[in-house]
């Protein structure tokens, strides 16, 4: 009975798994829909070059036979034979061409959805997946789609096609021969069957080992000052090897396969050739001596036939191979198509206007990646419109955190984030988004002309970039540039100091006239009169509207209207600047330890 009931079990999971299989071929398909007209279009090529690749050997046999009894039509039959030749090659390029450019669309669309997919997910959804592991998936497994849902799937029909229709017409030149080479089929088709399951898990694995590599390659090679600062390539290297040398062990059990289930499939088909070959020529000598037999022709063509039936079997064996392995990218992609991201990246109320007043109600929280440390615990705290409040506190107090909530990165655990009086779960994130502007320490730039960086989240015209670049103090150092405002900055651009970076994030920043402002001081040491331009422009930035700064400077906490001291996710003191001095608390501690160190650092106790 247990073992019964086992049998059971594992049945149903088989069941299981060919239904998904189905599935997921079939959804595999659905993505070619809109390519269905240049679909058509081949498989109509595809059947007349079939047709012509069935039809050929027939006459290819004629041709023997008339040279047996006659000169006579030979001619005319070599004449046909070429054209059928000639026509099915035409057709052969039409078909390659149109299924070649579906897949182009194809794969050119299905890049466009998964990229705007992985754009809409929430922020929780890149701290959970490598980039290198996203960007395989972009590349790499959509390639493979492309090439099987056209190039493959050409070659699978065609193959079919091929088949079935030499086996038809093998059966009109010699049933008896047909036999023979049948028998072998079934051989073929269950050991092919058993094989598809195997390559195709064995598939799956060997591209999720290249998206692990791909991702360990693209973080090294996109920290390589770091690593070069800690001389790490020798660990990066071998990190890297590991697991090219995981994959290349799987890679050594797929060519295993492939190899010998082809060399399965060649001595089988052409074992069944050599034994047409010699039923036929005993049937050849049979007919030639009287008896029921066949002609010479009839026995070559049906040879083309065979051959032609064995080779279709072989090519088969592989392009299913590598359907399987389709399928095993495509359920990697619908995963990622069908994500629908925790935070909406649009819908929402949208108003006319929107204050910057920002409060915290009993905020809780903890990042997704890990649940079990909680980062802010019941906070709650007000800005009020047009104020400068300070976040200051211990390094990993949650400040940041603070911030990313602000922007809704990440929903809170529990408790309500109020802009503007509303709830900010109930506001469009793209809307809300832009009446924010956050200048972080180390702003990103990308890599194209200072103005477009500048005007990366709004399009304003020349005159207004010169202005914000002026109050961000950037407009000097900007026109001195030889190139100006067109210097183009990143990696193949021109290098800018840290500190003038971040006047250009400060210039990006107020481009967008936000109203709520989110700053975070530089800790760096930035050189003195950097320091000095980018303190002006911060302070110059600060007048009149809703600020949330992490402040580091004492300057900066002297003016704010309000000083929160964030610690193990706690508020623990809030005040202005006096009167917490006068508490003789722990920003008290904060403040001396400041002076006495002397540094611009505020953060660290
Ligand atoms: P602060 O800005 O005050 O230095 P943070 O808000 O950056 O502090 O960090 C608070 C805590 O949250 C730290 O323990 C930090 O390790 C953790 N943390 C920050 N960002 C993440 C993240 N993306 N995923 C998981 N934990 C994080």
């Amino acid at each position: 009975l247990r073992r019964l009931q086992i049998f059971r079990i594992v049945h149903s999971i088989d069941e299981e798994t060919e239904k998904k299989n189905k599935a997921d071929l079939k959804r595999l398909f659905s993505l070619a829909k809109d390519e269905i007209l240049l679909c058509v279009g081949g498989m109509l090529a595809l059947v007349v070059s079939c047709l012509s690749q069935i039809v050929a050997p027939f006459f290819f046999g004629k041709v023997i036979d008339t040279v047996m009894e006659s000169m006579e039509d030979l001619d005319r039959m070599i004449l046909i034979l070429f054209g059928i030749y000639v026509g099915g090659a035409a057709c052969s390029f039409i078909r390659a061409y149109l299924f070649v450019l579906a897949g182009h669309r194809l794969v050119a669309r299905l890049r466009k959805r998964l990229f705007a997919c992985i754009l809409k997910q929430e922020i929780a959804f890149f701290d959970e997946n490598r980039t290198g592991e996203l960007m395989n998936r972009l590349s790499s497994d959509t390639q493979i789609i492309q090439s099987t849902l056209t190039v493959n799937l050409s070659m699978l029909l065609r193959y079919t096609f091929q088949i079935i229709g030499s086996i038809v017409l093998m059966f009109v030149v010699s049933p008896a021969l047909t036999g023979v080479l049948l028998a072998s089929i079934p051989v073929v088709a269950i050991g092919g069957v058993l094989y598809g399951e195997f390559v195709k898990r064995l598939r799956k694995r060997f591209q999720d080992e290249l998206a692990a590599v791909g991702a360990t390659a693209e973080e090294t090679i996109s920290n390589i000052r770091t690593v070069r600062t800690f001389c790490s390539e020798k660990k990066s290297e071998e990190q890297y090897d590991k697991g090219i040398d995981k994959r290349y062990l799987i890679g050594k059990k797929l060519a295993l396969a492939e190899g010998s289930f082809n060399g399965l499939v060649l001595t089988i088909s052409q074992g069944a050739i050599v034994l047409v070959l010699w039923y036929g020529a005993k049937l050849v000598y049979d007919g030639r001596h009287g008896k029921s037999g066949i002609s010479f022709g009839t026995l070559a063509s049906f040879m083309v036939y065979s051959i032609n039936v064995a080779m279709a079997f072989g090519m088969l064996a592989s392009v299913y191979g590598d359907f399987m392995q389709a399928v095993g990218a495509s359920i990697r992609i619908f995963e990622l198509l069908d994500r629908k991201p925790k935070i909406p990246h649009v819908g929402g109320n949208r108003f006319a206007s929107l204050e910057g007043r920002l409060e915290f109600q009993k905020v809780s929280f903890a990042y997704p990646t890990r649940q079990a440390s909680q980062v802010l615990k019941e906070v709650n705290f007000a800005v009020e419109s047009g104020h400068m409040v300070a976040l200051v506190g211990p390094s990993g107090g949650g400040k940041s955190t603070i911030v990313n909530l602000i922007e809704r990165f990440y929903d809170p655990d529990s408790g309500r984030i109020l802009l503007g009086g509303y709830d900010l779960q109930s506001l469009d994130p793209q809307w809300f988004r832009q009446k924010i502007s956050t200048v972080s320490q180390e702003p990103t730039l990308f890599a194209t002309s200072i103005k477009n960086n500048i005007t990366y989240g709004k399009e304003v015209n020349i005159e207004e970039v010169v202005d914000a670049a002026r109050k961000a103090n950037a407009h000097d150092f900007i026109v001195s540039f030889e190139n100006g405002y067109d210097t183009i900055v990143g990696e193949r651009g021109i290098r800018l100091s840290g500190g003038q970076k971040q006047r250009i994030a400060i210039a990006r920043a107020l481009v967008m006239d936000p109203v709520l402002l989110l700053l975070d001081e530089a800790t760096s040491a930035l050189d003195a009169e950097s320091e000095h331009l980018v303190q002006e422009a911060i302070d110059r930035v600060m007048q009149e509207r809703t600020v949330l700064v992490i402040a580091h400077r004492l300057s900066t906490v002297r003016n704010a209207s309000k000083v929160i001291v964030v610690d193990h996710g706690r508020i623990v003191e809030c005040g202005t600047h006096n009167s917490l001095l006068e508490k003789g608390g722990i920003y008290k501690k904060l403040v001396f330890h400041q002076l006495t160190a002397g540094s611009i650092e505020f953060g660290v106790p």
